[in-house]
């Protein structure tokens, strides 16, 4: 598509808006919408129309064997395109949802066969916000969403960054304002005996293990040699333009190595937490929250990786966080973005 993307502002999110009326009516006819979810922007089409699926995955340069979630508006929708709901999923379902958590179960087939990649499964959510939720009843439509950016690019936690990475590709984006999680939704595949968690998210293992008892965590998340069991977690991801370089240790250790690289006379830009940012003498520091309330950092490490352009660093500097509750997905989009880790 040449034309301008429809940059369209919501500030009164309810089914009867203007401008959701419009997004749902090309939604209606085939075409792809971005719009904001408590998570990250995702980028939606009618998950039952191959031809509209298809447009996703050209928007964003995505590989066709990385399957896209399905978002829908209740969980009387869920229902509609799954073989059966296990119990330990009807439960985190009534807890979690609407919420942040991706459920994996058995598909009935009745979707486009492009948005589960030929699997057998498919991953349903209901996203917590209210533009997300005024669309999706407006249209009702199930719509497959990947996060809205360039693939490979960091997510999209703002409409800039939609805009930025896919202006006159998708035929229109809502504006609702930044995202409240930042990072995306945690998935879990209930189709096992045992649930296993295929991607750190939103809602943190803690979370559920206090609900339905001990879960797994998918072997292929912390070893490169393994295949990951949900297709998308073998792609890079999340790279910013600089090469980043993840630090182990504490503000002492990211100031050694801030002026080692600059005695090498690279330019240094730098990642850290409010605590660390403190003790730092950096040129241009990113402070991303602080390192006592990871749900801050989350909120914010996506635009921090935008924010460096390749014209005007050599190298970002980013700290290492703890693994508690949202740290896991923080650390696990880290390591994803980061060439290297150092000290
Ligand atoms: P995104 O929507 O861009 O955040 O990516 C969705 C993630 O969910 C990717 O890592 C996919 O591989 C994963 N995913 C979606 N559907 C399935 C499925 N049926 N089985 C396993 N992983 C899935
Ligand atoms: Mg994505």
């Amino acid at each position: 598509m040449k034309e301008e993307t429809n940059y369209w502002k919501i500030n009164n999110p309810t089914t009867g808006d203007e401008y959701i009326q419009l997004a749902s009516e090309l939604l209606k006819q085939g075409e792809v919408v971005a719009f904001p979810t408590e998570t990250v922007y995702g980028l939606g089409a009618d998950a039952r129309n191959q031809e509209a699926v298809a447009k996703i995955f050209k928007a964003k340069g995505r590989p066709s064997d990385n399957p896209l979630i399905v978002h829908v508006a209740n969980r009387e929708q869920m229902k509609q395109y799954v073989t059966q709901i296990p119990d330990v999923a009807h439960r985190l379902i009534e807890r979690f949802t609407p919420g942040p958590l991706t459920i994996i179960l058995e598909s009935n087939q009745t979707l486009a066969k492009n948005v589960t990649a030929g699997l057998s499964t498919v991953g349903i959510r209901i996203p917590d916000h209210p533009v997300a939720l005024a669309l999706l009843q407006a249209c009702n439509l199930p719509l497959a969403a990947p996060s809205a950016n360039q693939s490979g690019k960091p997510s999209p936690t703002t409409a800039n960054h939609v805009y930025e990475d896919l202006n006159g590709r998708i035929a229109a984006l809502l504006d609702g304002g930044p995202t409240s999680v930042g990072v995306e939704s945690t998935v879990i595949d209930c189709t096992g005996e045992i649930p296993v968690i295929l991607r750190p998210g939103g809602i943190t293992k803690e979370d559920i293990e206090s609900l339905i008892g001990p879960v797994m965590v998918d072997p292929g998340l912390a070893d490169e040699s393994l295949r990951p069991r949900s297709p998308g977690m073998k792609y890079t991801h999340y790279a910013p333009e600089v090469p980043l370089y993840l630090v182990q240790g504490d503000a002492q250790a990211i100031q050694n190595q801030i002026d080692a690289f600059q005695q090498k006379g690279k330019k240094v830009a730098v990642i850290v937490s409010k605590e660390y940012a403190d003790q730092l003498v950096a040129p241009d520091i990113q402070m991303v929250g602080s390192r006592n309330h990871l749900e801050e950092v989350a909120r914010h490490l996506y635009d921090a990786l935008r924010h460096f352009k390749e014209q005007d660093f050599d190298v970002i500097l980013c700290e290492s966080f703890p693994y508690d509750g949202v740290g896991q997905a923080i650390m696990n989009r880290l390591t994803k973005a980061a060439t290297k880790q150092i000290g």
